[in-house]
C-alpha cells in the first residue's frame, strides 16, 4: 500500500502555481484579484476564508474579503455580487457557503459570471462539465482528486470508478470528470441497495458523503486505489468516510484524512483563479 501525499502534490502544485502567476504578471502586466464574500460570523467559514486569504497571498494573488452583515437582505447580497460580477478588474468571486438560511444561495450563485466562477459550481460550468468542455471550471475537490491521481499515475481509462455520494459540490462533478476520463462510473448514494457489492467491484473508489467509517475492508477489493473526501469530525478528531487502517491493508493507493484530499481543495480554488485569469489575457491578446 501506497499513500497519496495530498500534501506533497498541492504544495508542489503552489510552487508551478506562483511561478506562472508571477509569468503573467511580467509578460501581460495581469495580476489576479479574488473578490471572496462571507456573510455573517460563522467561525468555521470565518477560518476557510482566512485560510484561503492565507493560501493567495503565498502564490500572488490578491484577494480581498467582502464581509457583510448576517442580516442583509436577498437583495443586497445580490447587487454586491453584481457590483464583482461587472468589474472588469476581478477575475474571480467566491460566496463562501453555508448562507444565512433567510438567504437563497441558488439566485446568488447565478449571478457569478462562469468564467469567474471559480468554485465552478454554476450551472453553466456543471452543464459544460457534462459535454466534456474544457472551457469549464472544475468545481475545486472533485478538480483537486483528479490532479491526485494523475500526480501517482493511476490509469483512469477502462477503469471500474465507484462514486459514493452525489453531492453538486462533489459527487455529481466528481463523476462527470471521471467520466471525461474515460472511466466506466457508478454512482452510489442513501437509497442505493447493496452498497458494498457495489464497492467491491471498484477500480477506484471515491468516498464523499461525511460519515465515519462507513467504508470498511470487506468493502472493497484488493489493490483497489482508495479516495476519501469525507471530513468528519469526532471528539475534535478529524476522520474520513474510510476506515483508514484496515481499508489501507487492501488498497495499492489510499488517501489518509487528513492530509489527502483536504489540501488540494483551496490549491485547486488558486488554480481555478489562474486560469481565469489566464484566459482573459488569451481572449485579449
Ligand atoms: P452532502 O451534500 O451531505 O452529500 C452526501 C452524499 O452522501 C449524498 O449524496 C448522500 O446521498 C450520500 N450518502 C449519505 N449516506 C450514505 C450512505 N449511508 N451510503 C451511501 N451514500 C450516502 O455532502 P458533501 O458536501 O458532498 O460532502 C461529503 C463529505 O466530503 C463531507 O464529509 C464533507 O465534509 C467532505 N468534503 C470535503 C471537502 C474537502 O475539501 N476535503 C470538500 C467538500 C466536502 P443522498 O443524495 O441520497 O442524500
Amino acid at each position: 500500500m501506497k499513500i497519496i501525499d495530498g500534501k506533497a502534490v498541492s504544495l508542489s502544485m503552489r510552487e508551478e502555481l506562483k511561478e506562472n502567476i508571477a509569468e503573467l504578471k511580467e509578460k501581460y502586466g495581469k495580476t489576479l484579484n479574488l473578490a471572496v464574500i462571507i456573510v455573517g460570523n460563522d467561525p468555521a467559514s470565518e477560518i476557510y476564508v482566512k485560510n484561503k486569504e492565507k493560501a493567495c497571498l503565498e502564490v500572488g494573488i490578491s484577494s480581498f474579503t467582502v464581509k457583510l452583515d448576517e442580516n442583509i437582505s436577498q437583495a443586497e447580497l445580490e447587487n454586491e455580487v453584481k457590483k464583482y460580477a461587472a468589474d472588469s478588474d476581478i477575475d474571480g468571486i467566491l460566496v463562501q457557503l453555508p448562507l444565512p438560511k433567510h438567504l437563497d444561495s441558488k439566485s446568488v450563485l447565478r449571478l457569478i459570471p462562469d468564467e469567474k466562477d471559480v468554485d465552478g459550481f454554476s450551472d453553466g460550468n456543471i452543464g459544460k462539465l457534462a459535454k466534456f468542455d474544457d472551457s469549464a471550471v472544475f468545481s475545486c475537490t472533485p478538480f483537486g482528486i483528479i490532479k491526485l491521481l494523475k500526480a501517482y499515475n493511476v490509469e483512469l481509462c477502462g477503469k471500474h470508478a465507484v462514486v459514493v455520494g452525489r453531492s453538486n459540490i462533489v459527487g455529481k462533478p466528481m463523476a462527470l470528470m471521471l467520466l471525461k476520463e474515460d472511466c466506466t462510473v457508478t454512482v452510489c448514494h442513501s437509497k442505493t441497495s447493496n452498497l458494498s457489492d457495489i464497492t467491491r467491484q471498484a477500480d477506484i473508489l471515491i468516498c464523499a458523503v461525511g460519515k465515519k467509517h462507513l467504508i470498511t475492508e470487506d468493502m472493497v477489493k484488493d489493490g483497489v486505489v482508495v479516495v476519501d473526501a469525507g471530513m468528519n469530525r469526532v471528539d475534535g478528531k478529524l476522520y474520513g468516510d474510510v476506515d483508514f487502517e484496515k481499508v489501507s491493508e487492501k488498497a495499492s493507493l489510499i488517501t489518509p484524512v487528513p492530509g489527502g484530499v483536504g489540501p488540494m481543495t483551496i490549491t485547486m480554488l488558486l488554480y481555478n483563479t489562474y486560469l481565469a485569469g489566464k484566459r482573459k489575457v488569451e481572449v485579449n491578446k
